[in-house]
């Protein structure tokens, strides 16, 4: 018997993939909730980082997480918002830098139990698109859609680097690539709940697709799997 009351959409990738502008614009056109879960590993990092903690030392960073809040919230314009103990890090967990302690900080087991409940309880609350690495395998393996969105690395390298220029971030586009290969393999190489393709989930590749054309795949996907329910 199905006792969810919400709808929930998962779409799980590698960095680049085009995942959270994708799920934005797909939780516009649905009326669902976009929820970033990268958003939230970027903010455990961020707290590491300024706690001068290594990301990835998983001693030294669980002694960290009992004295942490992080929450987050949706303003009138459905955009999610980070709070590190009260501050909003919104902006501040978009640096290059937090990106690469992130993908280490979320290699530690305690930190992925540590906010797994955050992540499912928005689920409960809200028709939700959720994006992330093991949203389709760990978080919500119960989501009406699962869709696993990936490009090859030169192309997300290339996407990556367009988007720092954007924001006004010098970026060198080689060392890019490198860092998202380099990121690649610690998702995909971790123990815990290491980025993969949930048996279940529809494989959507946007190497060759601009972002219209992802983003009409993607709906054809989900409209399809929703049936009615999503009109
Ligand atoms: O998606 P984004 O690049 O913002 O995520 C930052 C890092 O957080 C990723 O490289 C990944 O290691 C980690 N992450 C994760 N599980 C998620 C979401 C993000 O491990 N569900």
């Amino acid at each position: 018997m199905d006792l969810k009351k919400h709808r929930s959409i998962a779409i799980d990738g590698p960095s680049g993939a085009g995942k959270s502008t994708l799920a934005r614009r797909l939780a516009r056109e649905l009326e669902f909730r976009y929820v970033d879960t990268g958003a939230i590993y970027r903010t455990m990092a961020l707290a590491a980082l300024r706690a001068g903690v290594d990301p990835s030392d998983g001693a030294a960073v669980a002694d960290l997480l009992p004295g942490l809040r992080i929450s987050l919230d949706y303003g009138g314009d459905g955009l999610q918002r980070m709070y590190l103990n009260g501050e909003d890090v919104t902006e501040a967990i978009r640096r290059n830098e937090v990106s690469a302690g992130a993908s280490k900080a979320a290699a530690i087991p305690a930190v992925r139990a540590f906010l797994l409940d955050t992540q499912r309880n928005l689920a409960e609350e809200h028709d939700v698109i959720m994006d992330g690495r093991d949203i389709g395998t760990v978080v919500l393996p119960d989501a009406d859609v699962k869709i696993f969105l990936t490009a090859s690395p030169e192309a997300r390298a290339e996407r990556r680097w367009r988007e720092l220029l954007e924001r006004g971030q010098s970026a060198d586009r080689a060392q890019i690539l490198k860092e998202v290969i380099e990121r690649d393999a610690r998702d995909s190489g971790r123990a815990s709940a290491p980025l993969k393709q949930a048996e279940d989930a529809v494989l959507a590749d946007t190497t060759d697709l601009d972002f219209e054309g992802s983003f009409r795949l993607l709906l054809d996907i989900i409209r399809e799997r929703l049936g009615g329910k999503a009109e």
